[in-house]
């Protein structure tokens, strides 16, 4: 009760809290409707093997275009999307329309592997390992040509993660930890999982030449991922320099504006074709 009252009194005092508190519930309002409505698409960013430069797979990053709000980026709209329990939805629409997209690419003759975001609610449905086999199954996906990336804090409540994690080995899906060094997992956690690859945060990327200790912390989590036979794959290259720091310790895979932004299947198709030209 005096939290509440505080917190209205807080908001009155303050008209940049309102305004985002009124920008909040607009969003909302319309996001209820966003799938429905069908304003959702499906952007990619290449993931690219830095010794050949060719694109080894792509990470599938979703996009909304409202009418009245414009583009309303992820990171915006996604913790709403959790709030108003419609993120499960969301993301398994996502990883339907993925899954269509890069069979036709397969179909076209390209070498292509598809990773998806998923979110903790979604991670944590009961049902998620069923629904993804039945996408799977409907789009006649190849289960090993699909990563699963999950956050490290997902990981914290181990028993449960490790049997969803199980689930979806077996059925061939690899599992990546994005977002890598920002979380809390321990060591004995990530020796004990089978995780496939681990996806360097890309903050740690932005400091490299900032700051020696980056340059340390970002060769520990390469050997550590060598360690745990992981792949390794950096988030956020946006100068060459940095390639070919990674390059030099030992990194094999990176995305980032370097080589593409998140671009429509589209462009991703002529980037294809310009590859195998
Ligand atoms: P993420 O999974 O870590 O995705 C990478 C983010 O970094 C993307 O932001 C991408 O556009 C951005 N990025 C890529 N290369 C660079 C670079 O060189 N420099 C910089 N500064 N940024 C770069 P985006 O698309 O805004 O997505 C933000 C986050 O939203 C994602 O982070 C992911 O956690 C979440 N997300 C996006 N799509 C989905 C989805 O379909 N489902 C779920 N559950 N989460 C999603
Ligand atoms: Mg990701
Ligand atoms: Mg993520
Ligand atoms: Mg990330």
């Amino acid at each position: 009760r005096a939290k509440e009252q505080g917190k209205n009194t807080y908001r009155f005092a303050n008209p940049e809290l309102e305004e985002a508190e009124v920008r909040r519930n607009t969003v909302e309002q319309h996001l209820k409707r966003a799938v429905q409505l069908e304003e959702f698409e499906v952007h990619y960013q290449p993931i690219i093997n830095l010794v050949t430069g060719e694109i080894f797979e792509t990470e599938a990053l979703i996009r909304w275009n409202n009418p009245e709000l414009g583009t309303v980026m992820p990171l915006e709209f996604i913790p709403l999307a959790e709030r108003l329990g419609i993120m499960s939805e969301i993301g398994l629409w996502v990883i339907d329309e993925a899954t269509k997209q890069t069979k036709l690419w397969q179909d076209s003759g390209m070498n292509m592997r598809l990773s998806v975001n998923v979110s903790n609610t979604q991670f944590e449905d009961p049902l998620f390992s069923r629904k993804i086999s039945t996408i799977l199954s409907n789009n006649q996906f190849n289960a090993e040509q699909l990563t699963i990336e999950i956050t490290e804090s997902v990981l914290l409540n181990t028993e449960k993660a490790s049997k969803t994690i199980d689930h979806l080995r077996n059925m061939g899906i690899e599992i990546a930890i994005d977002d890598f060094g920002t979380g809390y997992s321990s060591l004995s956690v990530l020796n004990s999982l089978p995780i496939d690859t681990i996806k360097i945060d890309k903050s740690f990327l932005s400091r490299l030449s900032e700051d020696q200790n980056n340059v340390q912390l970002v060769n520990t989590i390469i050997n550590l991922g060598t360690t745990l036979n992981s792949k390794v794959v950096a988030e956020g290259i946006e100068t060459p320099d940095q390639a070919d720091f990674l390059k030099e310790s030992g990194c094999l895979y990176g995305q980032g504006f370097l080589y593409s932004r998140p671009v429509s299947p589209a462009d991703i198709t002529q980037l294809l074709l310009k590859q195998s030209a």
